[in-house]
């Protein structure tokens, strides 16, 4: 295509709120076989809700809330937020008045571990937030087998499942939904329909994984995978000979975004997110995908 096509293309682009970072990049969009989509933010809306608090035997729902909502204050991620709003919520405040920002207890010290969870010191406890493995392998604190069979029973149902751990003993679950986003489902059918092959790719778990791909129509799920995972399955794809699009929002996307022959961001994702990508979806919306490779095709077919 000629340089001017390109240009002519790339505004068009940001007319459909598609921001794209150079004219050449229309181009790897025109080629892509394979879109990897991140689940949490990107094909649901990574808005999420606290569903349930199951303390374990002896322990108080209110202190699990509490510490863990404490914990997660330091977090930006969709599970943390959920849970700290929920423990805010939970804080009991004069009729009339708003939770207070500060009124849960507060954090001492703070550090996150990417796609497994938080480590926090609380009321001078030192408080783990995160995936029921993490907690098992990094910290040797394991779960309860009644809240094992709990957590199997709402992951089942849907729900994304963190374990709550203070002074080295499992204190509880906490499950938390989120939903699919509204037209995740039809642009995965018109991503098929132009010939692309998606995939769906998440730190979370198999079970959640697997419902969020049957309600829109994916059928490679590649679930409990790490940050550092996510890229070498971009690059294992690559090796296959497919070229690879990625689609995310997260701290925990950027490398793979990176690696893949077209990244495409999220417009509400992070900043880290955005910068590692060639495109940002202003909407946020996964029909957007759809008119960036139409707009590829369109743009470099008709002029070659
Ligand atoms: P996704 O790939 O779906 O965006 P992440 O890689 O961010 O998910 O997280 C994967 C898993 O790691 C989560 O499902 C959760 O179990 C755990 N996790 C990550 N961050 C946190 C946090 N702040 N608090 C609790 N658990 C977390
Ligand atoms: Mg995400």
């Amino acid at each position: 295509a000629t340089p001017m096509a390109l240009l002519v293309g790339t505004a068009r682009g940001a007319q459909l709120g598609i921001l794209i970072k150079g004219p050449q990049i229309l181009e790897s969009t025109r080629r892509v076989d394979t879109i990897l989509l991140d689940k949490t933010g990107t094909v649901t809306s990574g808005r999420m809700s606290l569903a349930e608090v199951v303390p374990a035997a002896g322990e108080s729902e209110a202190e699990v809330l509490r510490f863990a909502g404490a914990a997660e204050s330091g977090s930006e991620h969709p599970i943390a937020r959920a849970i700290a709003a929920a423990a805010l919520a939970a804080v009991p405040v004069a009729e009339g008045t708003a939770p207070v920002a500060g009124a849960l207890p507060p954090l001492e010290s703070f550090a996150s571990t990417q796609g497994l969870g938080v480590q926090a010191v609380v009321d001078g406890r030192l408080v783990l937030v995160g995936r029921s493995a993490w907690l098992a392998e990094q910290w040797a604190v394991e779960l309860p087998d009644a809240l094992e069979r709990r957590q199997v029973e709402l992951e089942a149902a849907g729900g994304t499942v963190v374990a709550v751990a203070w002074d080295r003993v499992a204190r509880g679950i906490l499950s938390v939904n989120d939903t699919v986003k509204p037209n995740s489902a039809a642009a995965i059918v018109q991503l098929k329909a132009l010939g692309l092959r998606p995939v769906l790719l998440t730190g979370d778990n198999e079970r959640v994984a697997r419902a969020v791909a049957a309600e829109v129509g994916i059928d490679d799920v590649r679930a409990g995978v790490l940050p550092a995972e996510k890229a070498e399955i971009v690059r294992a794809l690559q090796a296959e000979g497919r070229v690879v699009a990625m689609v995310g929002d997260g701290v925990n996307d950027a490398v793979a975004l990176a690696t893949a022959d077209l990244g495409i961001a999220m417009g509400s994702g992070t900043d880290v997110a955005i910068e590692a990508s060639d495109l940002t979806l202003v909407r946020s919306d996964l029909v957007a995908v759809v008119d960036a490779i139409r707009l590829s095709r369109r743009t470099l077919g008709t002029i070659k």
